[in-house]
């Protein structure tokens, strides 16, 4: 079987994980530490601070920005459910957003018909979805205009350039997951980053059960924090993410030149100024040839999937809510026809060729 994903482990990995269990210190300490300065220096942030997963650091940056109960905030209907979950955790209204067609990104146009339409609107949350950067220039001149905070969920894009800046510096304060399919990984685990230092220390306090000191606590906060035996695996991952994301790169560029003939498929695309990552390769068919395709795919031993099969406006959760219900007639109909093949850094060139010629074959 081809795994739709697979994290890239190697020996640097356990033997890093060993040196820090011989340490018996296992919890937040030195390598948490250093892992979260390595990232900022990466990122060129002032600021990251280490959380125990992508989650928790959405959750934490809306709590740092003082989103609350009289809040709404601007989400992706197309992204994963913790992006506008977060926003429910603060007690908070999502407003669900369309996206483009081509990118699969929030659209600029209907975050600005969207602040028209609302009152209260406090901050836009962005999904740089699948390791493409969304369109920065637009949402910075809007972000601005509406005088709102912009948080960046980079969950999906680590190392993604949008005009050769890297995402995750372009807002008030992003969020980066090392979950175990992510670009780079520590099993679980998440990153904040900023440059205001008031964010920063927002941020820790949450983090630590709101403390203000040691053992002195102000408000209310979590247990949030990630572990040294994270960071250990969070720092080799580091090291090769250009690696691991150059390879992803190429399997995508595969993919888009041997693909290119078939006429019932439709390819993702890469705006110019971007240097996407994909996070996942996710190509387009027709809504009766999704299911089709995935079930064809999967019997020759080639994982694939509807990534996502459900805008988060339409998941049972959300239709639950009384939230305003406007259709997202973009996402709707996109959910229905995308298809995620392999695109990981593990793919072997036979695999590669393997999956090209699997699709080739497929009678629609
Ligand atoms: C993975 C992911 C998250 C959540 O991260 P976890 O580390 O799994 O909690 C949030 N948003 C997006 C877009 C993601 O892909």
């Amino acid at each position: 079987m081809i795994p739709l994903s697979r994290p890239s482990i190697s020996g640097k990995e356990l033997a890093a994980i060993r040196r820090v269990l011989q340490t018996r210190h296992l919890a937040e300490g030195p390598v948490v530490a250093k892992f979260q300065g390595n990232f900022a220096k990466f990122l060129g942030t002032r600021y990251a601070i280490a959380t125990c997963n992508g989650t928790a650091g959405l959750h934490t940056a809306l709590l740092a920005l003082g989103i609350s109960q009289a809040d709404s905030v601007i989400v992706s209907s197309f992204s994963f459910i913790a992006t506008a979950n977060a926003v429910l955790f603060c007690g908070a209204r999502p407003i669900f957003c369309d996206i483009d067609p081509d990118t699969f990104n929030i659209s600029p146009a209907k975050i600005e018909e969207t602040l028209k339409m609302h009152s209260g609107i406090k901050a836009l949350l962005i999904t740089h979805l699948f390791g493409a950067p969304c369109d920065m220039e637009k949402i910075l001149r809007i972000t601005k205009k509406y005088n709102i905070f912009l948080i960046e969920d980079c969950c999906q894009a680590h190392g993604a350039k949008y005009k050769g800046k890297l995402v995750g510096s372009f807002g008030d304060i992003a969020v980066f997951s090392f979950y175990g399919t992510k670009n780079m990984t520590t099993g679980e685990g998440g990153m904040l980053a900023t440059d205001n230092a008031k964010l920063k220390d927002r941020c820790l306090s949450i983090i630590n059960h709101g403390r203000s000191s040691r053992f002195i606590h102000s408000s209310l906060g979590y247990n949030y924090r990630m572990t040294d035996l994270q960071a250990a695996i969070g720092l080799v991952q580091l090291k090769k993410l250009k690696k691991l994301n150059n390879a992803r790169l190429k399997n995508a560029k595969f993919y888009l030149k041997n693909l290119s003939q078939i006429p019932w498929l439709t390819l993702p695309i890469i705006p110019e100024n971007t240097l996407p990552y994909f996070h996942q390769f996710t190509i387009k068919v027709e809504a009766h040839l999704r299911d089709r395709l995935i079930e064809y795919l999967r019997k020759k031993g080639i994982g694939a999937a509807a990534i996502y099969p459900l805008p988060i406006h339409k998941q049972p959760l959300y239709k639950g809510l009384n939230l305003d219900k406007p259709s997202q007639p973009i996402a709707e109909e996109i959910s229905k026809n995308v298809v995620s093949i392999p695109v990981h850094p593990e793919l072997k060139n036979k695999d590669l060729i393997r999956i090209v010629n699997a699709i080739k074959k497929f009678k629609q």
